[in-house]
């Protein structure tokens, strides 16, 4: 057999993930690979659980990567929190509360949704409702940013009504994490998952995750084995944690990810070291920018102002224009990615990521140029010299 090494080619990230990788953060998963029982190693995962606590904004003890992808770190939260019979709030406007709602039925548990129009954040109200309609609900479960459709929902909001309800809340900030404000302790959220490719700017395949003591109370508590033997926190935090709060000694559950979680803890490094207000402020600063060159190019974001993502930006297809053709132009042409629309908006958006390593000028100017210039081949009325002044402009440039 013939074969060769793969080389990726060059690209610039502006999807809904995976974001650009820094090359500091590529470097360090070239570093050698060492015993994942290695007291070196276990003082690199200390280090990197508290830099995940600053990243979410929490001093929860049970804060560490589950070793595999942000859909892992979901259903780590619902297998372990959601027992037979449970009846779980399940708030959808897009794609991810629609796997939230499949998590909760694969674990046993009785999901009531509450529906949003897809590009609008969900509505507090709704949520009160149906707690006031099902009193015997133990959990309530939403998406902070909505990969899908761009739309932020008011988490602070969501979780004080979830918990004058009694109920734990599960909250999806695979995008948020790094890229939008979430206070983790101060809104007293029980159990938050995300992801390492997206605000983060890691390698995928990592989910940070943690659980309050009131989440952790649950799942010790649990009455039947949780259903996933490898993501049964009971077992993984005799690795992760060790006993005797992480000074016992660790046992073997699986291999740990060694070299990625090098990666998420450089990247981890990198964010310190920027500032985790710094890294929202970055990306709210980029999204303006973005925001003027596209209105520039004539092109709307679907979201409402109030309820938009920085870091995901939903922009409406201008009528006549093959979004398809267009993307694989700025593929083929530009070596630039962005998102094609999911579910309710598939080929109504292009989806513009500005996640973390990805959100900075260089890269919006790349996308303005090359979008205004497809655009205008394929017939729109698109001026791009006015789109990279609007967004030079907004950079104070
Ligand atoms: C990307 C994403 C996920 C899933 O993460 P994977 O790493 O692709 O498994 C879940 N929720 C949201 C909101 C996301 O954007």
């Amino acid at each position: 057999m013939h074969a060769r090494s793969f080389q990726p080619p060059p690209r610039t990230l502006m999807g809904p993930g995976p974001a650009d990788v820094h090359p500091r953060v590529l470097a360090a998963t070239a570093r050698p690979t060492i015993g994942h029982l290695d007291p070196a190693f276990g003082a690199m995962m200390e280090e990197l659980k508290t830099l995940l606590r600053y990243a979410f904004r929490t001093e929860n003890a049970l804060t560490m990567p589950v070793s595999a992808p942000g859909s892992a770190g979901m259903e780590t939260c619902f297998v372990n929190l959601v027992e037979p019979g449970d009846k779980v709030i399940v708030c959808i406007n897009g794609v991810f509360g629609g796997r939230m709602r499949e998590n909760v039925l694969r674990a046993g548990g009785e999901p009531v949704v509450v529906e949003d129009d897809w590009g609008r954040a969900v509505d507090p109200e709704k949520l009160e409702d149906a707690l006031n309609a099902h009193p015997d609900a133990k959990l309530v479960a939403f998406v902070h940013a909505e990969t899908s459709t761009g739309a932020c929902s008011d988490a602070k909001t969501l979780v004080e009504i979830a918990r004058r309800h009694g109920c734990l809340t599960i909250v999806d900030a695979v995008t948020s994490l790094g890229g939008s404000p979430l206070e983790v302790d101060a809104w007293g959220i029980d159990a938050v998952y995300s992801g390492s490719q997206k605000c983060l700017s890691c390698t995928p395949g990592l989910a940070p995750v943690s659980l309050s003591e009131r989440a952790l109370a649950k799942v010790t508590a649990r009455s039947t084995p949780v259903r996933s033997w490898f993501l049964d926190l009971n077992l993984v935090l005799g690795y992760w944690q060790g006993t005797d709060g992480g000074k016992g000694k660790r046992s073997y559950h699986h291999t740990a990810p060694v070299n990625a979680l090098y990666a998420l803890h450089e990247a981890l490094v990198m964010l310190a070291e920027e500032g985790i207000e710094q890294a929202w402020e970055r990306h709210r600063t980029n999204h303006l920018a973005l925001r003027a060159g596209l209105s520039a190019l004539g092109l709307e974001l679907v979201v409402p102002e109030a309820e938009r993502l920085a870091q995901l930006n939903a922009v409406a297809v201008p009528g006549g224009i093959d979004e398809a053709a267009a993307r694989a132009r700025l593929l083929e042409t530009y070596s630039l990615e962005i998102g094609a629309g999911l579910g309710a908006l598939a080929g109504k958006v292009w989806r513009i990521g500005l996640m973390g390593w990805s959100s900075r000028p260089e890269n919006i100017l790349l996308c303005l140029g090359a979008l205004g210039s497809v655009l205008r081949d394929m017939g729109h009325d698109a001026d791009t010299g006015a789109a990279l002044a609007a967004a030079q402009a907004a950079l104070g440039r």
